[in-house]
């Protein structure tokens, strides 16, 4: 028997500014971009449960949530400080199983197939890890559990906030058939409204269709994908925490922006963040994917895949500069830039020349520096030499 949980922090962001000023306790608070008075550009990132009873909803615009709730609590972000807290929460996890999958800062998929032994069965874990969560943390979870690793996902979602989902084995197409199919892994806007022309509300509804029919429509691979997950078919399994690391920073800009000369300084930024955290924890990694939204709100990744793992500002920046000549031909302007980092691997020695080495050693040394000034003084006291002006 395999056994999955699917383990999500209920409105995360939004529950650690509500940790730390208690005095928002209950109150809308919507953290994400600055709304500037209504006037305001990016998005909402995590919106509170009292904040949602507005309509405010995370992805949304800043702006449209200020016009839903303008008395709500406006707060920036405060990565380093969610971080840390997810730090902790990721260490639960592990303290049950070797497996796990973190999806981002606040989910994760655990396979506890091995630990029942150790710990009971899974639904005794989950009610574990969720008590674990809230004395460690004094934050809430919500779990679904399933032999299949899509329908965790599912489950962990139907009854937030502080959820305990369990589907049993065997019967995970019974649990699907009511729910609509937008609920489905993969199942975006758009199909949702050609399924529905086709009549087809529910999982349900899909389970009865043939391949053949949902394969003309959609193609092959989607079409297979929506009947696989709408019945519960999902072979994949949880990768190693290490391939599905990540390491990436974005920004939005307050205009849409046009000038070659702002974007690499915005590029070189976003290398030196994300370098800087490579370095804090030690990593180099195999794959750079730039990021790119458009004025009209398309988004675009370009990604490039390297011989060698890279782990300095440098190379990070020249790569990334490397990939966004490929944008520029498309005209246009840039509403949202950013770099990630992924394929992972701890440091240790590659397969560079001497001749290499000792340079990179001497760059590796001028960047650690570089990491000790900013640990002491801020972010703000060094920027390198094109970046003296201080970015949104
Ligand atoms: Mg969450």
């Amino acid at each position: 028997m395999t056994a999955f949980l699917h383990i999500d922090m209920d409105a995360f962001f939004a529950a650690v500014e509500e940790l730390d000023h208690p005095e928002w306790r209950g109150k809308p608070i919507i953290v994400g971009a600055d709304p500037r008075g209504g006037q305001g550009r990016g998005v909402v990132s995590t919106a509170s449960y009292a904040a949602r009873a507005f309509g405010v909803r995370s992805a949304m615009p800043i702006r449209q949530a200020w016009q839903r709730c303008p008395g709500g609590i406006y707060v920036r972000p405060r990565m380093a400080r969610y971080t840390a807290v997810s730090e902790k929460v990721m260490d639960i996890f592990r303290s049950f199983t070797p497996r796990i999958q973190p999806i981002s800062l606040d989910e994760a998929f655990l396979d506890v197939t091995g630990s029942m032994r150790l710990f009971g069965d899974p639904v005794a874990m989950a009610r574990r890890i969720k008590d674990r969560i809230q004395s460690d943390t004094g934050l809430t979870a919500s779990v679904g559990v399933s032999a299949v690793k899509s329908v965790a996902k599912i489950a962990s979602d139907l009854e937030k906030p502080d959820g305990l989902t369990v589907v049993p084995e065997g019967g995970e197409k019974a649990f699907l058939a009511p729910l609509e199919v937008r609920r489905l892994w993969g199942v975006g806007p758009k199909a949702c409204a050609v399924l529905e022309r086709l009549g087809i509300r529910r999982v349900g509804d899909l389970q009865e269709r043939s391949k053949g029919e949902l394969v003309r429509i959609f193609g092959r691979a989607a079409g297979e994908h929506y009947l696989n997950m709408a019945n519960a078919v999902d072979p994949r399994e949880v990768h190693d925490d290490e391939e599905a690391r990540s390491i990436s920073h974005e920004t939005t800009f307050l205009a849409d922006v046009q000038d070659p000369e702002v974007i690499a300084r915005t590029l070189l930024w976003l290398a030196d963040k994300v370098a800087s955290r490579m370095r804090k924890q030690g990593v180099r990694g195999h794959v750079v994917t730039l990021k790119y939204r458009t004025e009209d709100f398309r988004t675009i990744t370009r990604r490039a895949t390297l011989k060698q793992p890279l782990e300095h500002t440098n190379d990070l920046f020249e790569t990334a500069k490397r990939l966004w000549k490929r944008f520029e031909g498309m005209g246009g302007k840039v509403r949202l830039l950013g770099i990630g980092v992924s394929r992972l691997e701890s440091g240790g020695a590659n397969q560079m020349t001497l001749f290499d080495r000792e340079n990179r050693n001497r760059e590796g040394a001028a960047e650690k520096a570089v990491d000790r000034v900013r640990a002491r003084f801020g972010n703000r006291a060094l920027f390198r030499g094109s970046l003296l002006d201080e970015r949104t």
